[in-house]
């Protein structure tokens, strides 16, 4: 339209190893501006239908390489990603809104990680073996990859979460359509170019950008496309669900959170206010390990709002690219108004609203004065039946409530349909490995936050998911398995 300046960046699909234009497109914004600077391809089936069949068409010679000649082409990738870090991170957080010290220090070094943890990871699968004396037979499993995997991603940590995909997915052998969200699709683009320099042969890795409406949706309903990997919402998991469920396809779903934070009166509270206040508010609370609810038992709960809202005000918003900042923009225009509704409701509810929204004033620079941006907000008094305490709100918004007992404490946090990551804060460890055993909640964080072992198991219980991603995980779901009787 007239209002595009020539400036625009224009994406394109990445296709069989070339950059393909589309015949129409969907705007995206720069969250820190109100501005649109950036058209993405608006792909639908003839698009993924292209991408699927360059991706067969590259399956039989990329599945027969030996797992150490994938390893090293991985290892190559990741080496050019790191070499344009800065290049990334400026892109990612002018797409996204997030800081750029976040897109520097945890979003960018993560997407090489995920390549070169997967580039080792490959080498040391072991497959079982039984024997039967009795009967004079061996048994052994192997494993293959499976084909063509859809890998659908979300807008919070684009190429984090994208290439926690995308790198086991290849790493065991498989080819992949990829669709990034419409919303942040910069880096997924950028990536899109380093390919053919790290060796990843033509077809490989398809990346088709639009809708989730049209692209995914028909990622999701090609025949040949026997597995689908999506990290998003529940209501697109149950969507996915029902429309891949007459393929009969494999499907993983990293889901939703309502996160609690249990914090006993005996936890080092030194630590665990800026802790919290971190788990609150990172990214915007655009992450979907993000706490929410915060239990605090009651000998120490004034004390505990109080440094804990001190906390929370010394985090700056404004400009991503500032490095003072630590909140940066949320994703859009409409996730804003959603955020602020939540808060709204809580205040309508009689609920206390303790700092940010509709209490502090938000400066923010002359150009950003179209951005979406908010303050952290710390609700406190808000009942466990409210929207708030139930409903994932993703953004900067966290509740404050008080508790008596473990017992009520382990049985409030489990009272939500979600079950993604947990924290307990205690000095007790009995009491830390019991809570623990009955949160349910596929991750568990003890006196800490986010301190993630790539090996081991991630992903949600209930709501929050399905299936689980790690070193051993991810190899399992990304290949077939199958069990061999040798009589002799
Ligand atoms: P979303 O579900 O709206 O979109 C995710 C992706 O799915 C996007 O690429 C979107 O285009 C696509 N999509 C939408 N509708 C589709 C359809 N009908 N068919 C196929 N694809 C479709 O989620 P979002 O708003 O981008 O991301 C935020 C959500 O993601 C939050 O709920 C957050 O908790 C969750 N999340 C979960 C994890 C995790 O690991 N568990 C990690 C990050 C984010």
């Amino acid at each position: 339209t007239m209002a595009h300046s020539k400036a625009l960046l224009v994406l394109e699909n990445f296709i069989g190893g070339k950059f393909v234009p589309c015949s129409s497109y969907v705007d995206s914004y720069n969250p820190s501006t109100g501005d649109v600077y950036c058209r993405v391809p608006d792909s639908g089936k003839e698009e993924v239908e292209t991408a699927v069949k360059a991706a067969k068409d590259a399956f039989p010679i990329w599945s027969s390489k030996s797992p150490l000649e994938r390893s090293q082409i991985l290892n190559k990738l990741a080496d050019l990603i790191e070499h344009d870090l800065e290049a990334f991170a400026q892109a990612e957080s002018k797409d996204q809104g997030k800081t750029i010290t976040f897109a520097r220090t945890v979003d960018i070094p993560r997407a090489v990680h995920n390549f070169r943890f997967f580039a080792s990871s490959i080498l040391h699968h072991v497959t079982e073996c039984t024997e039967m004396p009795t009967m004079g037979c061996v048994h052994y499993t192997s494993r293959a990859p499976v084909g063509v995997a859809g890998l659908i991603s979300p807008w919070n940590l684009p190429l984090y979460l994208l290439t926690w995909k995308i790198a086991p997915a290849i790493a065991c052998g498989n080819t992949v359509v990829a669709k990034p969200s419409e919303m942040t699709s910069v880096t997924a683009w950028m990536m899109c170019k380093l390919l053919e320099k790290a060796g990843v042969p033509p077809g490989v890795v398809n990346v088709v950008f639009g809708t989730g409406a049209k692209a995914g949706e028909a990622l999701v309903c090609h025949p040949d496309v026997p597995l689908i990997s999506f990290t998003g919402s529940t209501l697109t998991a149950q969507r996915i669900t029902e429309k891949s469920a007459p393929h009969c396809k494999r499907l993983s779903l990293e889901l939703g959170g309502k996160n609690p934070a249990i914090i006993f009166d005996d936890a080092d509270l030194s630590q665990c206010i800026p802790t919290t206040v971190r788990s609150s508010f990172a990214n915007q609370g655009e992450i979907c390990l993000c706490t929410s609810r915060i239990f605090v038992q009651r000998g120490i709960y004034s004390e505990f709002l109080k440094r804990f809202v001190a906390e929370a005000k010394k985090w700056k918003t404004g400009n991503p690219s500032d490095p003072t900042v630590s909140v940066g923009a949320l994703i859009s225009k409409e996730h804003l108004e959603k955020v602020r509704n939540y808060v709204k409701k809580a205040q309508a509810e009689g609920a206390r609203i303790l700092c940010g929204e509709g209490v502090d004033p938000l400066a923010l620079p002359p150009g950003n004065q179209k951005g979406y941006f908010m303050l952290p907000t710390v609700i406190a008094e808000v009942k466990d039946e409210s929207c708030c305490m139930q409903e994932e709100i993703f953004g900067p918004v966290t509740c404050v409530v008080a508790f008596d007992t473990e017992e009520e404490v382990i049985k409030r946090a489990n009272s939500v349909k979600y079950g993604l990551a947990a924290t307990v804060w205690s000095g007790n460890v009995g009491r830390v490995h019991r809570v623990a055993h009955r949160l349910q909640s596929g991750l568990v964080w003890t006196n800490c936050w986010l301190v993630r072992d790539l090996n081991l198991p991630f992903g949600g219980m209930k709501a929050s998911g399905v299936g689980r991603e790690g070193a051993k995980d991810s190899y399992e779901f990304f290949t077939e398995v199958k069990t061999i009787t040798i009589k002799h």
